[in-house]
């Protein structure tokens, strides 16, 4: 019985371990942005960033089980469909960004670039954003502060660790036009580190604000703090495990639309729809310099299967012009919501781009107290309908909203009519 399978769970599973919904539904199919419970419940999913092109893709089951049934094995070997993938991804990026770790998970993604850029500089400061996530292992965690994913952050970061005001222009320090301030901030905050005699080997952040719902930074930037930290002898680090790959619609990468470039790229998530893969990619100088510390080897990292499922994810997301229905059906969604914020007044700020946008609820609209418990409420009340959408931002008060790529009007219509619903049943 279902209940008797929660309690297995609970009973085996670390309380640490995170799941949606205190009584989840029992999923056991999917297609396209629909999951079906074992009750033969459809959900539409609004949620699942780690699946661009949709639950059980035909094509990337097929290039899976293809490749699957001749070989699998680890990355000292040779094999065409690794060469084929990382060839690829590598041509996605603007100049000199040619040369490509693979590994399994974002996390190790974001490590192995913290890696690259001490080891290149020799600097082993490292600046990011505070209330930012960027993983779980030693080091990606160490670079997290933010308060829900990792509440002892302040108190367990190491020393090598500095961080920045986040430049959130909805409920940061400084809010619309006066955001402008958060990027001279920074930069003295990294020129101060290398007038102290420890200058930065690297500044690390997403090039659009995730944590806070999909917070577009400042117009420039990343211009002026990767500048800054370049001054000083450090590198840049971009990470694009939940921005990259066209979910932001007009942009593939989330560094494009700040018009830079950065020296080290960490990518995951939607590479393998579903399927474990992440890539560090940079330049053959700096990835060079990891000679110095001994070989690269990760046992999975990159195997056969996961670089067939990453070819085959890029192609279908082509194929299927994904990112151009980012821009289309992102839009439509974007509007229905601004819609919504004219008649329900819980509704603070639509932020966002594409299909990466997040619906912050506040109470009141001057202090913008965070309305944490509503949104809970919410996200259940949406559950009953049919709707998986779920709470992020370091008070909980966000929805997310992040569909498989292949999202359609009709979701997103569906979506936005039992938003409305919801909120009006429960009094916002
Ligand atoms: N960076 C960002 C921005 C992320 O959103 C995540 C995952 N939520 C990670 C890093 C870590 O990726 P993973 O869970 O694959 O280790």
């Amino acid at each position: 019985p279902e209940d008797d399978l929660l309690a297995r769970r609970e009973a085996t599973f670390a309380t640490a371990q995170e799941h949606y919904y205190d009584n989840p539904p029992r999923m056991e199919r999917g297609w396209r942005h629909h999951m079906v419970s074992a009750e033969g419940r459809s959900y539409l999913d609004m949620v699942n960033n780690v699946t661009p092109l949709g639950h059980a893709h035909p094509r990337v089951e097929q290039a899976i089980s293809r490749q699957l049934r001749r070989l699998n094995t680890n990355s000292r070997f040779h094999y065409a469909a690794v060469v084929e993938f990382t060839e690829r991804l590598a041509s996605l990026l603007p100049d000199p960004l040619d040369t490509v770790f693979l590994v399994n998970s974002g996390s190790e993604a974001v490590d192995l670039a913290i890696r690259l850029a001490i080891g290149a500089t020799g600097q082993h400061d490292v600046v990011a954003l505070r209330e930012a996530y960027h993983g779980w292992t030693y080091a990606s965690d160490a670079v997290s502060t933010s308060l829900q994913d990792n509440p002892n952050a302040l108190a367990t970061r190491p020393a090598w660790v500095h961080t920045v005001d986040s430049p959130n222009s909805y409920r940061g320090r400084w809010r619309g036009p006066d955001a402008g301030n958060y990027a001279p901030e920074a930069v003295q905050i990294i020129d101060d580190l290398a007038a102290s005699g420890r200058p930065a080997g690297a500044f690390l952040s997403e090039p659009y604000y995730g944590n806070a719902g999909g917070v577009a930074l400042p117009d420039g930037y990343l211009e002026q703090v990767y500048a800054a930290v370049r001054r000083h002898g450090g590198l840049a680090i971009a990470d694009e495990i939940q921005v990259g790959y066209g979910r932001l619609g007009t942009w593939f990468w989330g560094f494009e639309q700040q018009q830079v470039v950065p020296d080290i790229v960490c990518v995951a998530k939607a590479m393998g729809n579903g399927h474990p893969l992440g890539a560090v990619i940079t330049t053959r100088a700096i990835a060079d310099r990891y000679r110095d510390q001994g070989y690269f080897f990760s046992s999975t990292g990159g195997s056969p299967v996961s670089s067939a499922a990453g070819l085959t994810v890029l192609d279908t997301l082509r194929d299927e012009d994904l990112q151009g229905n980012a821009v289309r059906t992102g839009a439509r969604l974007n509007s229905a919501l601004q819609a919504l914020a004219a008649h329900h007044s819980i509704i603070g700020a639509v932020h966002g781009s594409g299909l990466y946008l997040g619906l912050e609820l506040v109470r009141d609209p001057i202090t913008l107290e965070p309305a944490t418990e509503e949104t809970a409420e919410l996200c259940d009340r949406m559950l009953d309908l049919g709707v998986i959408v779920q709470p992020t931002g370091d008070h909980l008060n966000i929805l997310k909203i992040k569909p498989p790529l292949c999202v359609d009007t009709t979701a997103v219509d569906y979506f936005t009519h039992n938003l409305d619903r919801a909120l009006t049943e429960l009094g916002h």
